[in-house]
């Protein structure tokens, strides 16, 4: 099995088909999702403007719901 260096294209990149308005290019844009915090409730992310790059919305996702398990007498 030859090696040819680790060039693996890891190109599994979570592209979703998410437009919203952008204020600067006022007009619906396709946008980029950028983690920012990864919160006890969820993980926040943000939009970001594939053009101009400004942030236009943000959006927390409950994806891993942590249980808890309360032992009441
Ligand atoms: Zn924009």
């Amino acid at each position: 099995m030859a090696d040819f260096g680790g060039n693996a294209t890891e190109g599994y990149e979570q592209f979703e088909a998410t437009s919203l308005y952008c204020p600067h290019c006022k007009e619906t844009v396709p946008v980029r999702k950028k983690l920012l915090l990864i919160l006890p409730e969820g993980d926040e992310y943000e939009y970001l403007c594939i053009r101009c790059g400004s942030s236009v919305g943000i959006k927390l996702e409950k994806g891993k719901e942590k249980v808890k398990i309360l032992l009441e007498p």
